[in-house]
């Protein structure tokens, strides 16, 4: 763990939100979602890769039975036409004619603009009949909403303020996901 932490503390700004802080938060969550859930049939999706952490932890907090199956979502900047477009991928037909008539919590790292996760709900609504849908999110941006991507979270880990963080699956250039609390990293690492 020395080697670890030597790295992490040469890169690493502030701890924002530390393990065990993590941790309660998401039992408490897992138990909402039990007891919102109980005696439907539950599919968590999860938004690869960054809520990867996030949702493994949640759903061992659920205490029913539910299926979990990934998707990925990828915003693209390039040309004008396409900005802010988000592409789905990675979810296969199998899965998707599995979620018809199921009651869906879709699990994301973070709401910034709200682009991604109203992209997932309009598909999940409008493409399959899933029986409802709930998202749910580590992390919510306060100041950074657009309008036209409202998102109603049903479940909240934590707010926190407008600046890039890390840890516990969330990366910066493939970095850090695995730190087991969210930081602030040092100006010199991301400048
Ligand atoms: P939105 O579509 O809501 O603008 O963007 C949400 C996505 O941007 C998240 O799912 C996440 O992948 C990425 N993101 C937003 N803020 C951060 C952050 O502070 N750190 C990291 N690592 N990713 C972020
Ligand atoms: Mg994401």
């Amino acid at each position: 763990m020395s080697g670890m932490r030597e790295w992490y503390e040469s890169k690493v700004a502030e701890v924002l939100i530390d393990q065990a802080t993590l941790q309660r938060r998401v039992v408490e969550l897992g138990e909402q979602i039990t007891a919102d859930y109980e005696g439907l049939p539950l599919t968590v999706v999860v938004v690869m890769q960054g809520a990867l952490f996030f949702a493994a932890d949640l759903v061992r907090a659920v205490d029913a039975p539910l299926k979990m199956i990934p998707i990925q979502a990828s915003s693209y900047h390039g040309g004008k036409a396409s900005r802010g477009s988000v592409v789905l991928s990675g979810i296969d037909d199998f899965s998707l004619s599995d979620l018809v008539d199921r009651h869906v919590v879709l699990v994301d790292d973070v709401l910034d603009t709200g682009r991604t996760l109203r992209r997932l709900i309009d598909y999940f609504t409008c493409e399959i009949q899933v029986a409802s849908i709930g998202v749910a999110v580590l992390l919510r941006k306060p100041t950074r909403r657009e309008a036209g991507f409202e998102v109603d979270l049903r479940y909240c880990g934590f707010d926190v303020a407008d600046e890039f963080v890390v840890g516990y699956g969330l990366d910066y250039q493939g970095e850090y996901r695995n730190l087991p609390f969210i930081a602030v990293l040092n100006q010199e690492v991301t400048k």
